[in-house]
């Protein structure tokens, strides 16, 4: 059939780094196909998004006020990427719930032909019920934690399910609230038309895409990996906040120094270490004798100057000049990544920097820390062999929480050694690391099975929309 008339789609964000710049790229594929899209989000937050992804007329923003008067929070504030302490936490959560209506209303006034939203939004669910619109629903996973997830539903065990396709223990129990949490939400988005997943067919496995078929009856629809959606080197190094060094800057470095001999640690947006343990970091990674660039937060709401950074040991900074670059705040991620020099990713295994290191066919050394991060390290450890694992036993919770367990230096140096040492190991972990990049830049090309999945569903949702005006 041919699609003639563009499809209408709204797309809602959640208020955190994390996922609004995954929906938000893949927001942009609906409309390089030449659908119309908007998206619906809040002041601070589109002005975020609009430098990273490419504009088009068929993409427009729809901001509805953030109340930060009413929660109490500074102006600018307006995800949990941002905020500086536990109590900032709690308000956005707030704000998130106050924004309902106004969104529920506007959606009412003028309704599309579906509404792709966050899976911690499930009033989505009766409000396209009520318009009679599909829905569809994204929660930033792999499908291989979606399916970990259920198999394991309220369980809060280390060993996962045995009717997984593979056989897979944690590094660590999950704390039950969490698993009652994302249980709670996942199971209430599969009331949805179907699950957006940002990452493509061949890392999760047609094993994986089976069984969450079979186990649950949903359909989900491998759209990614949304970072490799064609975008300008200065979108690119704006993604998600603005980065605190110039893009120059880190190419040129970069540029400088070897092929695969500069490992990239980053722990994503959420991750607050306290000074011991980025002072075990420091050591480690000086001990490994390898370059590194190393991405610490800003400490955040407080003036510390660099005399009060307690986590540095006595002239690192110096020893390392030539070897090391310590940035303080938001990096270019997808910039480092992409670059020859970067050989490995000490990573917190965020599913967004998991799937922009296999894009980039880098390595990865698994470091997880919260939410379903423990899951997605098994993933990349056992299952598909494209990384090798600190060795993190200790859950933590998301944002301020405190930590008890430290990674010791010996443990981050072993790690880092692993991969940048070469040996054979190494060198297949490696080599697959790269098979996948090249199979993860084949999905989204023409022909590849997310740009095909894509077509799928458009046409799907081209049927649903024909057949209501029809009924
Ligand atoms: N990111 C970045 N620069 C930083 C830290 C993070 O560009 O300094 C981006 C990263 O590329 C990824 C996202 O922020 O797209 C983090 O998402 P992820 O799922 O990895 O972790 P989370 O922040 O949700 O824990």
């Amino acid at each position: 059939m041919e699609e003639t008339r563009p499809l209408k789609l709204y797309f809602i964000h959640s208020l955190a780094a994390g996922h609004m710049i995954p929906l938000c790229d893949i927001a942009t594929l609906f409309v390089s196909r030449g659908h119309h899209v908007t998206i619906i989000s809040t002041p601070s937050n589109a002005l975020t998004l609009r430098k990273s992804i490419p504009s088009h007329p068929f993409l427009l923003f729809h901001t509805f006020p953030f109340p930060s008067e009413e929660v109490g929070l500074p102006d600018g504030i307006e995800n949990i990427s941002s905020v500086t302490d536990a109590d900032q936490l709690v308000k956005v959560m707030n704000a998130t719930t106050m924004l309902q209506t106004p969104i529920q209303n506007f959606v009412e006034e003028n309704p599309p032909d579906c509404i792709v939203a966050d899976f911690l939004f499930p009033w989505v669910h009766d409000l396209a019920n009520n318009l009679n619109i599909p829905r569809l629903a994204f929660n930033g996973f792999s499908l291989f934690t979606v399916c970990a997830l259920h198999s394991s539903s309220h369980s809060s065990n280390s060993l996962l399910s045995p009717t997984l396709p593979h056989s897979i223990t944690l590094n660590a129990s999950p704390p039950k609230e969490l698993a009652e949490f994302l249980n709670k939400y996942l199971e209430m988005e599969l009331g949805s038309y179907g699950l957006i997943v940002n990452n493509f067919a061949e890392l999760d496995g047609e094993e994986y895409i089976r069984y969450y078929e079979k186990t649950t009856g949903h359909k989900a629809w491998h759209l990614g990996p949304a970072s490799l959606i064609p975008r300008t080197p200065e979108e690119k190094a704006e993604r998600g906040m603005k980065s605190v060094v110039s893009m120059h800057e880190c190419v040129s470095w970069l540029d400088s120094k070897a092929e695969n001999s500069v490992v990239y640690i980053c722990f994503g947006s959420l991750c607050h270490f306290p000074d011991k343990q980025l002072y075990e970091i420091a050591c480690g990674i000086e001990a490994s004798g390898h370059g590194f660039i190393w991405v610490v937060p800003e400490k955040k709401g407080k003036e510390e100057s660099k005399e009060e950074e307690k986590w540095m040991p006595e002239g690192f900074e110096e020893r390392n000049a030539e070897k090391g670059m310590v940035i303080r705040g938001w990096a270019p991620q997808l910039v480092i990544l992409n670059h020859r020099a970067v050989g490995a990713f000490l990573s917190h295994c965020g599913w967004n920097s998991t799937v922009e290191a296999v894009s980039g066919g880098v390595p990865m050394i698994t470091w997880p820390v919260h939410g379903e991060q423990f899951y997605n390290e098994k993933l990349i450890s056992e299952v598909r062999g494209i990384g090798v694992e600190v060795g993190v036993a200790e859950w933590n919770s998301i944002g301020f929480g405190e930590r008890q367990m430290l990674v010791c230096r010996d443990s981050i140096e072993r790690g880092v050694r692993r991969i940048m040492d070469g040996g054979d190991e190494a060198q297949e972990v490696r080599r697959r690391a790269q098979e996948f990049g090249k199979k993860a830049r084949e999905a989204v090309g023409e022909g590849g099975s997310s740009h095909e999945n894509l077509t799928a569903l458009i046409h799907d949702l081209t049927r649903l929309r024909d057949a209501k005006l029809l009924s």
